[in-house]
Formats: C-alpha cells, structure tokens, sequence
C-alpha cells in the first residue's frame, strides 16, 4: 500500500462499525473514490472535520485495491456558511448526488471537481438564485459528459445566425425559416445568448451573471424540457427542491 496525496471534496459520508466512516470523493488526481476514516467517530480523532460532506481539502491516504484509508486530513474550506443554511444544503446535495452519480472511479473528473466547488461557492455567496444555479450547474455537467444541446447553430441547415426557436426533440436551436416547418419552442435572444455563455464558458468564469425574471423563466421551462426528455435518472435530493 503506498502513500498518496489527494486533492477534493467529500461527496458522502456514511458510518460502519462502530467508529468509523466510509467517504465517497471526488478527487482531482484519481477521479471518484471511497475511502476509510478508522477511528473517524471516536472523540478527539483528528479526522473527525473532515468526515462530512462538502468537505474540500487535501487527503493523504494508503491506497489499497479497492478503497483507500484515509491517515491525514488538511481540510482548506468547509463551505460552512452553506451547511448552516437549510435551502442551502438541499440544493447544495443535490450537486453532490449528480456529481456521484456521474463521476467514475479511477477517471478524469478535474472539471467536474472545478465545477461543483465553483456551483458550491456561488451557492454559499447567496448572490445567485436557485433556480439559475440548478439550471447553470446541470447544463455545465452535459456539456462536460458530452451530451448538451447545440445552441450555436440550426439543428436543420446549419445556418448561425437568426436563431429564434429551440427544438427540444432535435437536440437544439432552429433558425426562424426552419422553426416554420419543424415544432420548437420560442427562445428569446437573452435566453440564446446565456445558454451559449453556459457552454462555452470557462468553469471560473460561469458564475458571473444574474438573468431578470422573465429570462429566467425561459430557460427554465426549455431546460426542463430537455431534462425530462434526456435525464430520466431521478436523483433522491430532487424530492426535496
Ligand atoms: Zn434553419
């Protein structure tokens, strides 16, 4: 077993016997991985801060075949304005469970470790509302796996510009000639532009704009559309939104 340093933020966190706890995080260095805090439960034990979900720090750890044992924690922010608030912590769970769900052991999840601390942070500065936080974080996680609507161009003749409508059967906008002839929906410019600042943003820079109501309301209703078209995994956390 060797010695290895890790770098990310605790997804769960649940007991076993009688003083331990086993960890789910989501590592830069090794993707999704579990791992034991011996004596994590008994008073005093220096690791006991660091078994608890949203959790973001620095792990050295044995590494065995499956699972590591976590021997030392350094825990660098513990998004603690956000685990005192209630509303807070249901959302904030919710990106816990899509990042779970979707991550992979053993795999590259650098961005989406970037994205659910940038999601965490924005949701802890209370800046934001839910709601475009939601939609922010699972449009940025599609775009990560890969699988996202094209904004940026006519789903049927490829043409870019005068977009005006969104096909949530056809996977993306359509240009105003062709919304004539194929079902969508209306997308409004604003809505237009803020889904394609979503995808093409860097990570850092994502969190960085608030929408008026109406806006928000838009993309809203053509994201859920495509959520209960494409997403049918129902997540726990999402009874609680
Ligand atoms: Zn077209």
């Amino acid at each position: 077993m060797g010695l290895v340093t890790l770098t990310g933020l605790v997804l769960s966190a649940s007991d076993v016997g009688e003083f331990d706890r086993r960890l789910v995080i989501l590592t830069k260095e090794a993707g999704k991985v579990t791992a034991f805090a011996k004596g994590a439960r008994r008073p005093n034990n220096p690791l006991v801060a660091a078994c608890s979900p949203f959790c973001f720090g620095v792990f050295d750890a044995f590494e065995g075949r499956n699972s590591y044992h976590l021997s030392k924690a350094n825990i660098s922010n513990y998004f603690r304005d956000l685990v005192m608030d209630y509303d807070k912590v249901v959302l904030g769970s919710y990106f816990l469970e899509v990042a779970s769900f979707l991550s992979v052991e053993g795999g590259d999840e650098k961005l989406r470790l970037a994205l659910l601390y940038q999601s965490l942070k924005a949701l802890e500065s209370g800046k934001f509302s839910h709601r475009l936080l939601k939609n922010i974080y699972d449009l940025k996680t599609w775009v990560i796996d890969g699988e996202y609507p094209n904004v940026f161009s006519c789903m049927c003749c490829g043409k870019k510009e005068g977009l005006t409508a969104f096909s949530t059967k056809l996977h993306g906008t359509l240009c105003k000639t062709c919304a004539e002839m194929e079902a969508g929906v209306d997308i409004s410019t604003s809505t237009l532009y803020t889904m394609q600042f979503i995808v093409s943003s860097s990570i850092e820079k994502l969190y960085t704009f608030v929408l008026n109501g109406k806006t928000e309301e838009e993309l809203t209703r053509i994201l859920d559309a495509y959520r209960l078209n494409y997403r049918s995994h129902k997540y726990k956390s999402e009874e609680f939104l």
